[in-house]
């Protein structure tokens, strides 16, 4: 189907579907979409710290518009279609698998303090964690085995789940390498997309600063949402930087796209 002529409701007007920590899903103008509105509210530790960083939404949208649009291209599914203003994109309406799926590559965060594992330690291999997403129950980490046993997923979709995390892992590492960034770990969410009778799970919700660890690669100065977990301030320059390097703004004020800028170490 050609979405790029569909017209869509003003925001007043639309239904909304569902209202997150920072995104809002409205109802999209053509049946199975909806439109990503990214909200410019910054959340941790499950909602106990919330702040309003003005422009932040503008950014992540910008930002995983560039992701997603990327991982279309290079035959990774996902929800996304495309962007609409700079706060909202068009998506397909997804049935989300519960578990935020988390890889990683450098021990930081979580991680470190769970094992006791010291923060900036690269790991023998990637490694993909499973969470239950349930804000009441803090996102518990599951095995396969509680997601199975519950039937929050079957065994081939973690199967599925599993070698789009290590695509995306690969394409996010190079993408972030190329531009003098190092991926630590991220989390990603997948959904059940129904095509007639076929179903085919594809990659959600949005990947973004708010859902990736981003370490510069010279001075390790990090580049995502921990400078708002740990207070270390500049999270819209750190973010602002991330879409620099990606060519997604220009040093002006309107994002012009104009492709990744190569760093030479
Ligand atoms: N993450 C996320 N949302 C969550 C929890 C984690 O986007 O609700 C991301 C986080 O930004 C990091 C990765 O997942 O890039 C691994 O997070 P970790 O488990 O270390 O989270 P922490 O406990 O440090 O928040």
């Amino acid at each position: 189907m050609d979405f790029t002529k569909q017209r869509y409701t003003p925001m007043s007007r639309r239904r909304r579907i569902y209202e997150g920590k920072a995104k809002v899903l409205y109802e999209g103008p053509e049946p199975g979409t909806l439109i990503q509105h990214f909200k410019d509210d910054a959340t941790a530790f499950n909602a106990k710290k919330h702040q309003v960083i003005e422009g932040k939404g503008v950014l992540n949208n910008r930002i995983s518009e560039y992701v997603f649009q990327h991982l279309n291209d290079i035959g990774v599914p996902t929800h996304f279609i495309r962007r609409l203003n700079m706060r909202e994109q068009l998506i397909r309406e997804v049935e989300i698998i519960p578990l935020e799926v988390c890889v990683r590559n450098v021990a930081a965060g979580s991680l470190s303090t769970r094992l006791g594992i010291e923060e900036g330690t690269q790991l023998p291999r990637s490694i993909i964690e499973f969470y239950y997403k349930n804000d009441q129950l803090n996102d518990p980490m599951v095995s396969e085995e509680h997601i199975t046993a519950f039937g929050w997923a079957t065994p081939q979709e973690i199967d599925d789940i599993m070698s789009l995390a290590i695509r995306v892992n690969d394409f996010l590492s190079g993408l972030f390498l190329g531009v003098g960034i190092r991926l630590v770990d991220f989390k990603m969410e997948t959904g059940r997309l129904w095509e007639n009778d076929l179903m085919r799970i594809v990659v959600a919700d949005e990947i973004s600063p708010d859902s990736c660890r981003l370490w510069d690669i010279k001075s390790n100065e990090k580049l995502d949402k921990d400078r708002f977990r740990r207070d270390l301030g500049g999270l819209l320059e750190a973010y602002t930087e991330v879409a620099k390097r990606l060519g997604i703004m220009s040093e002006g004020e309107r994002p012009q796209g104009t492709g990744p800028v190569l760093v030479k170490s």
